[in-house]
């Protein structure tokens, strides 16, 4: 399946590293204009090494102020994928105040708010468009330690249906990802112990994590007009773990 991006401008959270930045390359290769945003300005650095066509936005997402300054100026945007998020791993007694308010100003409160921001200008404009929420299967499914993460990414699966029905009357599609694990930086911060990685591997039917490439593409095609009528969906990219 051929998929292009040309003449399309397309924003990615979390770019700098891990899902991000190989949805925010990948794009590119598609075709399209593609902006990026994280707050590390070194990855942000290498990233436009690799691909000069690509915007650079250097801010923490977590502070409402400095988003709204950081993308006043965006010009039109066609296709946004809100994907950065932090995970901090502690039992259920242990959360503390920080580690709750952090988690859902990045995984949920900075979603909301850049989609508003993009989802204005393409109401404004009458070009539709396609928004695509990087949620988690630890959205529909408990995980030890996870208590913070698997509730950020419940909101974040009722915050795309809410999007897809209040935005869809103005021809923009929102439909959320929902990965396994995935090796990535945030990956290897909860599974690299080989016997925790075997108690999820065996409980996934394909038997293995997903690979950024899968992640990605199922993200390229929620994007592109081949899902078009595709709208509030939170799709597993997990190899069958939801499913049984
Ligand atoms: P990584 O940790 O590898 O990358 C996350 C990116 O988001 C980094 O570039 C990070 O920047 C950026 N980011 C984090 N917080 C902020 C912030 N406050 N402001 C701006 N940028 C920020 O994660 P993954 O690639 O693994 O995860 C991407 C998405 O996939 C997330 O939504 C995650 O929840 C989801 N996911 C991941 C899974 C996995 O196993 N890896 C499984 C299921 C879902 P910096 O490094 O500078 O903090």
């Amino acid at each position: 399946m051929e998929v292009s991006f040309a003449g399309k401008r397309a924003l990615v959270t979390g770019a700098g590293k891990g899902i991000g930045r190989a949805t925010a390359l990948a794009l590119a290769r598609c075709g399209a204009k593609v902006t990026a945003v994280t707050r590390t300005q070194a990855d942000l650095n290498t990233l436009v090494q690799e691909c000069a066509s690509i915007t650079p936005l250097c801010v923490d997402l977590a502070d409402w102020g400095a988003t709204e300054a950081t993308l006043q100026n965006l010009g039109p945007i066609d296709l946004l994928v809100n994907n950065a998020a932090c995970a901090s791993l502690q039992p259920f007694l242990d959360v503390t105040p920080d580690q709750f308010d952090q988690s859902f100003s990045v995984n949920v409160k900075a979603v909301l708010h850049v989609s508003q921001i993009v989802a204005r200008g393409m109401k404004a404009r009458g070009s539709g468009g396609s928004i695509v929420n990087v949620s988690s299967q630890a959205s529909q499914c408990a995980l030890r330690d996870h208590t913070v993460y698997c509730a950020t990414k419940g909101a974040l699966d009722m915050l795309t249906k809410v999007m897809a029905l209040e935005l869809g009357p103005h021809q923009i599609r929102v439909n959320s990802v929902n990965p396994t694990v995935v090796m990535t930086e945030m990956g290897r911060l909860g599974w690299s112990d080989p016997e925790k990685a075997k108690s999820m591997t065996s409980r996934i039917p394909l038997g293995r994590f997903a690979e950024v490439e899968d992640v990605v593409n199922s993200i390229l095609f929620l994007l592109s007009d081949k899902s078009n009528m595709t709208n509030g969906v939170t799709l597993p990219v997990d190899g069958g773990f939801l499913a049984c």
